[in-house]
C-alpha cells in the first residue's frame, strides 16, 4: 500500500510550495542511501521523491488531492504533463550533493543550456550605414511542442532513474591504504539526467526537441561595419528540459557599394575633375548617402586632393550599440588628363602649351610630396 504523499513529506494537505519543498530538502539528506544510517534508506528516500514529484507540481497535486494515487500513477494516469515537478528537483540536488562530496568536474551534466547558434546576414551598404530591422530566417532546436520538452509520450512521463535514484551520479567507495576514496561519476543509465524515458515521444524521439525554421526580427543599428557579432541573448538552440536557451549572434556582412567605401565611420568617394575644373576651380554636385550635395573645387587643386563633407558619413557605433555622432565623407580627386580630344580642344590645349612653356620641374623629396607619397600618407599604415 502507498503512503499518503503528505504524510510521506510530513505537511498538511494545505501546505505551500515552500514547505513541501524545505520539507522535501530535509528528508532527502536524511534519506539519501549514500549516506543515510537510517533502517530501508533507499525504500523511503524513493518514497520521498516520488511524493515530491506529484506535491511539487499543481496540476499534479490537484489531481493527486482529487483521485487519490490513481490520479497520479503512472502510464494510466493520462492527461498531465510528467515534467514540471523536476524543475525544482535538479537544483535541490546540486546543493545536497556538494555539501557532502566534493564535486569532481562536470561529470554531472542535467539539463544543459541550449548551444549558442550563428547566422549569417548580408545587408547592403546603407543598412549599415542607417540601421534596419531585419527579418531573418534559419534553423534552431526548439521545445517539442507534442510533449512540451519531457521527451515522453503523451500520457507517460519520464521516470526517476532507478539505478542512481534521480541524482544523475554514482559514487564509487574504493578501499585502499589510505582509506576509503569515494568517486563520484555521471550515472551510466542515464547519463547523468537522473531520469529516464520509457516511452518516447514519437514527434522528438524522446529527445524533448526538434529543429524547426524560425523567422525573426533583429534590429540591426546604424554603423555596423562587416564580419560584426551582434548578440541575440535567448534566441539559439532551446536548452534540454526547461533549462536555458543560448545565444544567437548575427554576423554582419555588408555588401559592397558602387561607389562610397566605408573606412570606421568615414565614407570615401573617389571623383574625377578635368582639367578646366582643377586649374579655374567649379561647384560640383557630389553624391552623398542621403543624395547629392555642392561642393566647391577651388582653382588650382591638384589630383590626390582630400575635401572633407563634415558629418555626411555613418553614425558612429558604440559598443552598447547606441550611436554618438558621425563621421565625415572624404571626397578625393583625381585631375583627369583627357585622352581623346576634338579638334577644337587640341587647339586650345596647343595655345595653352605654348603659353605654359615646355619646361618640367623636379619636385624635392621634401617639400612638394608627389600623388603617390600623399596616397600613401593618406591610407596610413594600411598599405
Ligand atoms: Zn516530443
Ligand atoms: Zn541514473
Amino acid at each position: 500500500m502507498a503512503r499518503d504523499y503528505y504524510e510521506v513529506l510530513s505537511v498538511s494537505r494545505n501546505a505551500s510550495k515552500d514547505e513541501i519543498k524545505k520539507s522535501f530538502r530535509t528528508l532527502a539528506r536524511k534519506y539519501h542511501p549514500d549516506v543515510s544510517t537510517e533502517d530501508n534508506a533507499e525504500q523511503k528516500f524513493k518514497e520521498i521523491n516520488e511524493a515530491y514529484e506529484v506535491l511539487s507540481d499543481d496540476q499534479k497535486r490537484q489531481q493527486y488531492d482529487r483521485f487519490g494515487h490513481a490520479g497520479v500513477s503512472g502510464a494510466g494516469a493520462g492527461g498531465f504533463n510528467g515534467t514540471a515537478g523536476f524543475g525544482g528537483f535538479e537544483d535541490i540536488f546540486e546543493d545536497f550533493f556538494s555539501s557532502f562530496v566534493g564535486r569532481q568536474g562536470g561529470t554531472r551534466s542535467a539539463s544543459r543550456r541550449g548551444s549558442d547558434i550563428r547566422v549569417d546576414v548580408n545587408i547592403a551598404f546603407e543598412e549599415a550605414a542607417f540601421g534596419i530591422d531585419k527579418e531573418i530566417q534559419f534553423h534552431r532546436l526548439e521545445v517539442c511542442d507534442v510533449c512540451e520538452g519531457s521527451g515522453a509520450r503523451e500520457g507517460s512521463h519520464p521516470i526517476t532513474c532507478p539505478d542512481c535514484k534521480g541524482a544523475g551520479e554514482v559514487r564509487q567507495v574504493r578501499q585502499t591504504f589510505v582509506g576509503s576514496v569515494v568517486r563520484v561519476a555521471a550515472c551510466p543509465r542515464c547519463g547523468g539526467k537522473g531520469k529516464i524515458i520509457e516511452n518516447p515521444c514519437t514527434n522528438c524521439d524522446g529527445s524533448g526537441r526538434r529543429r524547426r525554421k524560425t523567422k525573426l526580427s533583429v534590429k540591426i543599428p546604424a554603423g555596423v561595419h562587416d564580419g560584426l557579432r551582434i548578440q541575440v541573448r535567448g534566441e539559439g538552440d532551446a536548452g534540454e528540459k526547461s533549462a536555458q536557451s543560448g545565444d544567437m549572434y548575427v554576423v554582419i556582412h555588408v555588401t559592397e557599394h558602387e561607389f562610397f567605401k566605408r573606412r570606421d565611420s568615414d565614407i570615401i568617394l573617389d571623383v574625377s575633375v578635368n582639367v578646366a575644373q582643377a586649374a579655374l576651380g567649379d561647384k560640383v554636385q557630389i553624391p552623398t548617402l542621403e543624395g547629392d550635395v555642392e561642393m566647391v573645387i577651388p582653382a588650382g587643386t591638384q589630383t590626390g586632393k582630400v575635401f572633407r563633407l563634415k558629418g555626411k558619413g555613418v553614425p558612429r557605433l558604440r559598443t552598447d550599440g547606441t550611436n554618438s555622432g558621425r563621421g565625415d565623407q572624404m571626397v578625393y580627386v583625381t585631375v583627369e588628363v583627357p585622352s581623346k580630344l576634338t579638334e577644337s580642344q587640341r587647339k586650345l590645349f596647343e595655345e595653352l602649351g605654348e603659353s605654359l612653356g615646355n619646361q618640367i620641374t623636379p619636385q624635392s623629396r621634401a617639400s612638394g610630396k608627389g600623388f603617390f607619397s600623399r596616397v600613401m600618407d593618406f591610407l596610413g599604415g594600411e598599405q
